[in-house]
């Protein structure tokens, strides 16, 4: 076994990391307290092929692996969790369905634009009253002469205020279940689409977070994705992939935590001696060290599996599961380190923090992660 990156994804995780240095780790404590999205940022991400990470050249795209794109994910989330979500979500969510589901018109239409970057993501499947439970979603989408006619809304949608690009389930046939949901594609602009209120949040502050509200949107029959009634199976295939990106995004936020809070034990002294060179805090070290390692091989491997071919889902589910708890349990020692400036907006520690608890949440809370878990678990012994 190989447990080495090669050299293609050491030199993208070099060139992110110079990247993040300079224009994320600056600027990411300001666009937390401002809760801004940013547009700079994030187009520059573009021009370095980040907003088509697995999209094929022929679309535009960088045509990565999936153990790359969890490499870039885990750096640019060191820097700064909400712009790890924005490059995940934009990439796994929306662009991943049409990618992975599209016909070949639809990935002609929209993957270009996505992937340079000239278009962000958006893919809603939650609802205000439908989260874990998403098929009892109220959107609904009826056939009526030639066109669907999409009534309802959406909650928790990542971009839903800048995307150029949505993706949105609604029930077609409510008899059938999971084999009654549709995902249709549309642009930003389309007649009926609003986006309702822009939701403030504890973490992930700049990352943008709304709700769409959809009043008699009329869709033409090329904007399904994948096949009327397949958009529920589509989903469900979409986020075991999701799933690696967030346990990525964890990965990436928990280190990040662990190097300020190293940093800082370094030049805090207390009793005459850096705080450092107290064994009680070297264990915290020890611990925050031990578990975002094993999370990241979780992760990597993971997406080797998805690369080669190979089931992942429980080993993507696994992966999400550990690294956004070991994520949580990191950013909480780091605020520790920090003692009582932890717990201020002077230093970064609480930022991470806030930032983890997302992780546990988005793409399926860590109950759920358990659920597909255990069912496998049980299935296969
Ligand atoms: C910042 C942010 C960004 C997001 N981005 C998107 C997005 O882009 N697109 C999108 O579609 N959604 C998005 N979401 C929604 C997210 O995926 C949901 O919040 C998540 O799936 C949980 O759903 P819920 O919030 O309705 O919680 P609920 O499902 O109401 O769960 C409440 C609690 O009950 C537990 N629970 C529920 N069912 C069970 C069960 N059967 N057994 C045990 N425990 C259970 C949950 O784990 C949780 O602890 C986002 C959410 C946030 C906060």
């Amino acid at each position: 076994m190989e447990f080495v990156l090669n050299d293609e994804q050491q030199a993208l995780r070099e060139m992110l990391r110079t990247f993040v240095a300079k224009e994320v780790r600056p600027k990411a404590g300001e666009w937390d307290a401002s809760a801004e999205f940013p547009r700079e940022t994030v187009a520059k991400l573009g021009e370095l092929g980040l907003l088509g990470a697995m999209v094929p050249e022929e679309y535009g795209g960088s045509g990565m692996d999936m153990v790359s794109y969890a490499v870039a994910v885990e750096e640019i989330s060191k820097g700064d969790g909400s712009l790890g979500l924005t490059v995940a979500s934009h990439n796994s969510l929306c662009t991943a369905h049409i990618l992975g589901s599209g016909s070949e018109s639809l990935k002609r239409k929209y993957l270009p634009e996505l992937a340079s970057g000239r278009s962000l993501g958006a893919w809603g499947l939650t609802e205000a009253g439908s989260g874990s439970d998403s098929l009892g979603m109220r959107t609904k989408a009826e056939w009526r002469k030639d066109r669907w006619v999409i009534n309802g809304s959406k909650m928790f949608i990542t971009q839903g205020n800048v995307a150029g690009v949505y993706v949105v389930l609604a029930v077609t046939d409510r008899d059938k279940g999971k084999d009654g949901v549709t995902a249709f594609v549309f642009p930003a602009g389309t007649k009926g689409l609003s986006v309702g209120r822009k939701l403030h949040k504890l973490g992930m502050r700049s990352s943008d977070t709304a709700e769409l509200v959809f009043e008699d949107l009329e869709v033409g029959p090329d904007a399904v994705v994948g096949q009327v009634n397949s958009g529920f199976r589509d989903t469900m295939k979409n986020l075991a992939g999701g799933r690696i990106s967030i346990a990525a995004l964890s990965v990436g936020i928990g280190l990040g935590a662990m190097r300020e809070a190293l940093a800082y034990s370094k030049e805090r002294v207390q009793f005459g001696h850096a705080v450092s060179e107290f064994q009680a805090i070297q264990w915290l070290f020890a611990d925050m060290g031990t578990e975002l390692e094993a999370a990241e091989l979780m992760t990597f491997r993971a997406a080797f599996l998805k690369d080669t071919g190979r089931p992942y889902t429980r080993e993507a589910a696994m992966a999400k599961l550990f690294a956004s708890e070991a994520a949580m349990r990191a950013t909480i020692k780091a605020v520790q380190v920090f003692g009582g400036y932890g717990y201020t907006q002077e230093y970064p520690a609480e930022r991470y923090m806030r930032d983890a608890k997302l992780c546990e949440i988005g793409e399926g809370t860590s109950e759920v992660q358990r659920i597909i878990i255990a069912r496998d678990v049980i299935r296969s012994h």
